[in-house]
């Protein structure tokens, strides 16, 4: 009766306390959202802060959705068996037997979350230790071993594996509640967006784009970005707002070398009104201080000071080098690296000023009439839902980068 499972270890969630019910349940259904589509019967059970998922579809398939998943720290590809000691132990040389280390020792780590189970997980593992050695000849070295016997003792089914894969970690998305990520089509944002996402924020996304002035590869690169990230949550709104016309207004009335800082006041107040819309209470952005001039902390300050809501980032202590490489890991890399117009190179002096104040952008943003431009771009701004998609989504994303 041994099949395959996919063991999920609960991250956080567990330390929650009188929220406990609100956060499994999130995980529940956030789980059940990674898990749609797949092709075959997927069961989900829980118990005990671990879920098991059994059925047709292939471990493999469910493991690559679920690793996605915030909220789940460690995923087991597992098999199940009997709850019959004998049976255990005969299940684990054979686990073993194809996987036998070339050099060095096995450890048994037993754990017994069914308390009812007749053997104490230290003489499970003693046995389950024992019939390993004497039938595949394997040392034990519990201290450094080559290869770990996971076995655990739960309701229905004993499980054993001998692979434990890194989960996303974190709290289940929707947890801390709902954000508006400012996406460029840079590496930043998207990096930024998954860090909010990884701390329970479910996040709806806005992109500006350079139109009337630029193409639409920008945009097709935030849609791109968009679709990807929503590996990592069930779905998400994504704003596309173009404020080309708005940038040339600001150039006019003779914005210099305040342009770019000026566009950022825009843009947070203009993310800020969506972000109302939808119910979310912070702006998350790809800053990282000192990183460019438009992100020392005068220019943070300055940009704060517009911003009707807090805002939010996530990389403020990261090295470009550090988010390239989590870019890569989370998979954004891919399509940040694809050229595009971004609208903030648009009309930009060659220098930005490094030390502005809010004082500074009072005449400038009333020749504006700064309130009346918002009303503006949110009245041109665009809503689309990139959803889940088999394609590839380096592949949208080219299809309409310039060449
Ligand atoms: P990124 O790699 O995210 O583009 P960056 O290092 O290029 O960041 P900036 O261009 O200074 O830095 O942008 C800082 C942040 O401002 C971005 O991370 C993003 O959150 C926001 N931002 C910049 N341009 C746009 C845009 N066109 N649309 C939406 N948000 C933007
Ligand atoms: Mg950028």
């Amino acid at each position: 009766m041994a099949h395959s499972c996919v063991l999920l270890k609960h991250g956080e969630v567990v330390l929650k306390g009188r929220n406990r019910g609100r956060f499994e349940e999130l995980l529940q259904r956030n789980l059940r959202k990674a898990l749609e589509g797949l092709e075959g019967e997927v069961r989900i059970r829980t118990g005990h802060s671990v879920t098991v998922l059994t059925g047709s579809v292939p471990v493999e398939r469910m493991v690559e959705r679920v690793r996605r998943v915030p909220g789940f720290s460690v995923i087991q590809p597992a098999i199940a068996v009997a709850k019959d000691p004998e049976t255990v132990a005969e299940a684990a040389v054979d686990l073993l037997r194809d996987r036998a280390p070339a050099t060095g020792g096995f450890a048994v780590r037993a754990k017994r979350r069914d308390k009812s189970f007749p053997l104490r997980s230290s003489d499970l593992a003693a046995l389950v230790g024992a019939r390993i050695q004497r039938e595949l000849g394997l040392p034990v070295d519990l201290t450094s071993p080559s290869v770990e016997v996971a076995v655990e003792v739960d309701r229905d089914a004993v499980h054993l594996s001998v692979e434990r894969l890194p989960g996303q970690g974190g709290l289940p998305v929707g947890a801390s509640g709902r954000a508006m990520v400012l996406l460029s089509g840079g590496y930043d944002s998207p990096v930024a967006a998954h860090r909010a996402m990884r701390r329970g924020l479910r996040c709806d996304f806005v992109h500006f784009t350079g139109a009337p002035y630029t193409g639409p590869s920008s945009a097709y690169k935030a849609y791109a970005l968009v679709r990807e990230l929503t590996r990592y949550q069930p779905d998400a709104r994504l704003h596309i707002v173009p404020i080309g016309t708005a940038q040339r207004s600001l150039a006019t009335a003779g914005a210099g070398r305040l342009q770019v800082m000026a566009q950022r006041r825009l843009m947070v107040r203009v993310a800020g009104e969506l972000a109302r819309r939808v119910g979310a209470r912070a702006l998350v952005t790809g800053d990282s201080l000192g990183q460019v001039a438009s992100q020392t902390l005068s220019n943070i300050a300055t940009v704060d000071e517009a911003s009707p809501l807090p805002v939010l980032r996530p990389l403020l202590g990261w090295d470009k080098t550090e988010i390239m490489e989590e870019a890569a890991r989370i998979g954004t890399a891919d399509i940040s690296r694809l050229p595009d117009e971004d609208c903030c190179r648009l009309l930009t002096p060659p220098r930005v000023a490094t030390g502005t104040t809010p004082g500074q952008f009072v005449r400038l943003e009333n020749r504006l009439d700064v309130e009346h431009t918002v009303e503006e771009l949110l009245d041109r701004a665009q809503v689309m839902r990139p959803g889940r998609d088999e394609r590839e989504s380096v592949e949208t994303a080219r299809a309409g980068a310039v060449a």
